[in-house]
């Protein structure tokens, strides 16, 4: 018999061992472990979605005719040795795990109790690591638009006689609109919850009541098929407008142009490889910078993030190159804040455990940037806060790219902005008591006074920076009458933060 291990992040039949294995002679093991969602207060949808995901693709596996070993127990430990006390002495394939260290836990698990594992090469990914290493090698500055630009040449997506369609690899120039006005957007997707997932529902809400968010409007594929329905809706109705309103944010939309894909690509239910291909089968429907922009979402920026992760771990997750230690506050949990942005993306983050990535890097990994916020604890907040959250993507897009905490690993400058961005790219301050214009007084808005209080404070290690230098002088040439009444608010804004009890 033939012993394939599948972890909730694989479940995929398409590629992998699962993919080549005779399933009458295959005992697949998963293991649903308590201590997992226990390990921090994950979301309660991410829950529902993980556990209900995993339960479902057992039955998926029944169906197609495998031997299911599936081991609900409290910890991974438990569940391994209770399927070594089964098949004595088996030899588990498992593709490689994505999160860092998990692969070695698990070889001394299964060693302990008498087995082997067996790590495969992990076919979820698009790229393998001599696509890595070949870019990397000898490479001072790990930037993603090149490796992008070797992945393009690669796979030949977008690519004409060698050359990038269009003339360029990056259409982001033609990308970044703020809000359209009066606009229609595309319907929504719905799924009603089958029995399987409202179980699995009643059940976390038992099991996980303190846990952050609330359960209340679930709607997240946990099989192939929703998946595939929602990706097929994706490119329906919102590729063709992606790239413009890539950057945008709106009170009365949520979802605007964005493709809701991650949780259900960090699931496995679908590949990277089959959503880029989908997209580029619209190529004659769609916009080249829509189609660009979302091709290297995926074929860029994740498959960048996953090497990044890999090659800088377990240092980044560490990383306090800016030297913050201020507490997360309180307003990450309850969403209470007269501020109007961050009022918005919590409370959406509570109702569904999703916000776009605008709403991830310049309003809530901005406004932590800017207070000064240990990295360290933002990452804890976006791996239990979001359902797509896994160490492998959040730890490089928090402690790297939103916080700098690796001063500049595989980004060119902080991602900081004042009130006067989110003012531009979305209708959070038409309704809110601050004004993204002021920098000192009561009105004044808390990310433009920080903003400046961030350069202030950290003007000497920016001063030479080219893509930061300016502001430096900007705020050293500022009147001192100017600078003390902002600094001032600066601190009146950090003293009203309240931290978490
Ligand atoms: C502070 C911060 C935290 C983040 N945490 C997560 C996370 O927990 N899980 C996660 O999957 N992504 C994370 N991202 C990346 C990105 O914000 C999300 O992938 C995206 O918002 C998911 O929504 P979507 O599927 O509608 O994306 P779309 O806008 O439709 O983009 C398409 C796809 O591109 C991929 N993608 C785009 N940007 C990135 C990126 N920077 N890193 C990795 N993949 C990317 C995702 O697979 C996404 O589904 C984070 C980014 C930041 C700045
Ligand atoms: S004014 Fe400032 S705090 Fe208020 S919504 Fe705009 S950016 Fe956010």
């Amino acid at each position: 018999m033939q012993h394939i291990f599948v972890l909730g992040d694989q479940l995929n039949l398409q590629v992998g061992p699962l993919s080549r294995a005779d399933p009458a002679q295959t005992v697949v093991l998963m293991v649903e472990s308590i201590a997992h969602g226990t390990a921090r207060p994950y979301h309660k949808q991410k829950l529902a979605l993980i556990y209900s995901a995993m339960r479902h693709f057992k039955l998926t596996l029944e169906a197609a005719g495998f031997t299911v070993s599936y081991q609900a127990c409290e910890t991974w430990e438990q569940g391994i040795a209770a399927h070594l006390k089964t098949y004595p002495a088996a030899t588990l394939e498992l593709m490689q795990p994505a999160d860092f260290g998990i692969a070695g836990l698990l070889e001394e698990i299964a060693t302990a109790h008498g087995g082997r594992l067996e790590i495969v090469e992990n076919e979820l990914w698009l790229s393998k690591d001599a696509d890595w290493q070949r870019f990397a090698k000898g490479k001072k500055q790990l930037r993603m638009e090149f490796f992008y630009r070797q992945m393009r040449l690669s796979t030949g997506w977008l690519m004409e006689a060698g050359e990038p369609i269009g003339g360029q690899f990056n259409f982001d120039a033609d990308n970044r609109q703020p809000p359209p006005k009066d606009h229609i957007f595309p319907p929504k997707l719905f799924f009603s919850p089958d029995e399987l997932t409202r179980q699995t529902i009643d059940w976390v809400i038992e099991c996980f009541p303190d846990h952050f968010g609330t359960l209340e409007a679930f709607n997240w594929a946990v099989t192939r098929e929703d998946a595939l329905t929602a990706l097929e809706h994706f490119l329906d109705y919102r590729l063709e407008n992606f790239g413009p309103y890539e950057d945008a944010m709106l009170s009365s939309e949520s979802q605007l142009y964005h493709s809701l894909l991650s949780p259900a690509i960090n699931l496995g239910l679908l590949t990277a490889r089959e959503v880029c291909e989908a997209a580029l089968e619209r190529a004659d429907r769609v916009p080249l910078s829509s189609l660009e922009g979302f091709i290297r979402q995926i074929l860029g920026w994740r498959e960048f993030m996953r090497h990044v992760y890999n090659a800088k771990m377990p240092a980044l997750r560490s990383s306090n190159g800016l030297e913050h230690f201020a507490a997360l506050p309180d307003l990450y949990w309850t969403g209470q804040t007269p501020m109007n942005c961050l009022h918005r993306a919590v409370t959406q983050l509570l109702e569904i455990g999703h916000t776009h990535h605008i709403q991830r890097l310049m309003v809530l990994g901005n406004f932590a940037l800017l207070l000064g916020v240990e990295p360290q604890q933002l990452n804890e907040w976006f791996l239990f806060g979001y359902v797509d959250a896994y160490d492998w993507v959040v730890t490089p897009n928090v402690i790297g790219m939103s916080q700098f905490a690796d001063l500049g690993g595989f980004t060119s400058k902080p991602y900081i902005a004042g009130g006067a961005y989110i003012d531009r790219m979305s209708d959070y301050c038409a309704g809110c008591q601050y004004d993204p214009k002021r920098s000192s007084g009561a009105t004044a808005c808390p990310f433009t006074t920080l903003y400046w209080d961030f350069i202030d404070r950290h003007s000497k290690r920016f001063a030479g920076h080219p893509r930061m230098g300016m502001a430096v002088n900007a705020w050293k040439k500022r009147d001192e009458t100017d600078k003390t009444a902002i600094l001032e608010r600066a601190g009146e804004i950090k003293a009203q933060l309240a931290p978490r009890d």
